[in-house]
């Protein structure tokens, strides 16, 4: 089965990819190894930007028919009393909200399908290779197997899981590293438009409304903290020592989240790896998290992952072939378009979770918001929130 371009995963790095290059006439198969819908450990917040990306991926009406209530105010749980500060507005005057990633990505893919893309689901990708000019990408369903081909190769298959393609990143476990968790909660009590950061003794996270009437809540804590509590809590699993330890921590969580009831299962994942990679390398283009990751203290993965897909698909249509020479120009191309869009907040978000996740850090970091309440404001800024893609 041979196309012009193959993507692995259907994240919404991968769906925006590969939506955008069968839009200009591309062949595309997308693959993905789960099942929709699916949930995921994600926040669940898209920052107001992406609005117009979302409209010319085909999905916008969607997502302002289903997405929860507008967030125009930020706030900070931590250890004392919440402190609020205004939402940066982006242009257009709009405000991000949040949609369960069971929605989204399920939105998204149904897109990329009716724009005329393959979708291999539930199929996992197991091998990249290469011979001459054509990517060659064997996928596995059970005790199946089949091999695709195209000139065009794309990992969008995020992060946090080791695997044996060339593009996954090996498997790291060290103390410091985060690890995710999230929950959805109904019947919780935080204003609509508030959407607060958490700051707790070795993570941090943080929680907005999103769609059907459900809280996302989602938070990242360090590994070493984790076992900590764990050795303290014996006998509870990890996530109800994760929710306990941010009751515990946060006046404002309790308050929050303390009467609500938990909508399905605590999910975890990780260790998250934030960093910035290289997005072309042994002749395959990355997209989303694979290509460089940020701390989700400031909310900006799913902008990211969107806004890569489309910033690749722009490059990949000014080379007029794929052949090499093309895949080298437009990997350069969208490696340094990339860097400029995300790196400052990259950075930003790394310097932000370092001062959280220490207790006198965190303490300064209250005194200066309550000061100050528009560092919040301002530090929503520098991580992405207002930035628009070139072009629109
Ligand atoms: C605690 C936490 C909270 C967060 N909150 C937010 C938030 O509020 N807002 C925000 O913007 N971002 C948030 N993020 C970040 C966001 O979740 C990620 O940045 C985003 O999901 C990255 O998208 P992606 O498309 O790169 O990868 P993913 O969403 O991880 O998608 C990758 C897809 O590839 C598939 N896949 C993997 N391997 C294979 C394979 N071999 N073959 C086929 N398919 C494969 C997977 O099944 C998956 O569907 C948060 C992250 C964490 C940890």
């Amino acid at each position: 089965m041979s196309y012009d371009a193959i993507v692995i995963g259907a994240g919404p790095g991968g769906a925006s990819a590969a939506l955008s290059l069968a839009r200009q006439g591309r062949s595309v198969a997308i693959i993905e190894r789960s099942e929709f819908p699916r949930r995921k450990v994600c926040g669940e917040f898209i920052s107001a930007v992406n609005l117009a990306l979302l409209d010319r991926l085909g999905v916008g009406e969607a997502f302002r028919d289903l997405a929860g209530p507008e967030v125009s105010r930020l706030a900070l749980f931590a250890a004392g009393p919440a402190l609020e500060a205004p939402m940066p507005k982006a242009s257009g005057n709009a405000f991000g909200r949040a949609l369960g990633r069971d929605v989204l990505d399920g939105l998204l893919l149904e897109a990329a399908k009716a724009e005329g893309v393959t979708v291999l689901q539930p199929w996992r990708a197991v091998e990249i290779s290469r011979e001459g000019e054509l990517g060659l990408v064997r996928i596995e369903d059970r005790d199946q197997q089949l091999e695709l081909s195209a000139p065009v190769v794309i990992a969008a298959h995020g992060s946090w899981e080791p695997g044996k393609l060339a593009s996954n990143l090996e498997k790291r476990n060290q103390k410091h590293d985060f690890l995710g968790f999230k929950a959805h909660f109904t019947e919780a009590a935080l204003a609509s438009d508030l959407m607060p950061l958490m700051v707790f003794p070795g993570g941090y996270g943080g929680m907005v409304w999103a769609d059907q009437g459900r809280l996302s809540v989602s938070c990242c804590i360090r590994r070493d903290v984790l076992t900590r509590l764990r050795v303290e809590h014996a006998g509870l699993s990890a996530a109800e020592v994760v929710h306990l330890h941010i009751m515990g921590s946060c006046p404002a969580v309790r308050s929050a989240i303390g009467g609500a009831s938990l909508h399905g299962e605590w999910l975890a994942a990780g260790p998250i790896r934030p960093g910035i990679r290289p997005r072309f390398a042994a002749e395959i283009f990355r997209v989303g998290n694979i290509a460089g990751e940020s701390h989700p203290i400031i909310a900006e993965g799913i902008s990211m992952a969107l806004q890569s897909g489309w910033l690749l698909a722009e490059q990949l249509a000014q080379v007029k072939t794929w052949d090499r020479a093309g895949r080298e120009a437009a990997g350069a191309n969208y490696a340094s378009v990339w860097r400029r869009q995300f790196a400052t907040r990259i950075r930003a978000a790394d310097v932000l979770s370092r001062l959280a996740i220490f207790p006198q850090s965190a303490a300064l970091m209250r005194g200066v918001v309550n000061v100050f309440p528009a560092a919040l404001s301002i530090g929503a800024r520098l991580s992405g929130k207002t930035k628009t893609l070139p072009g629109f």
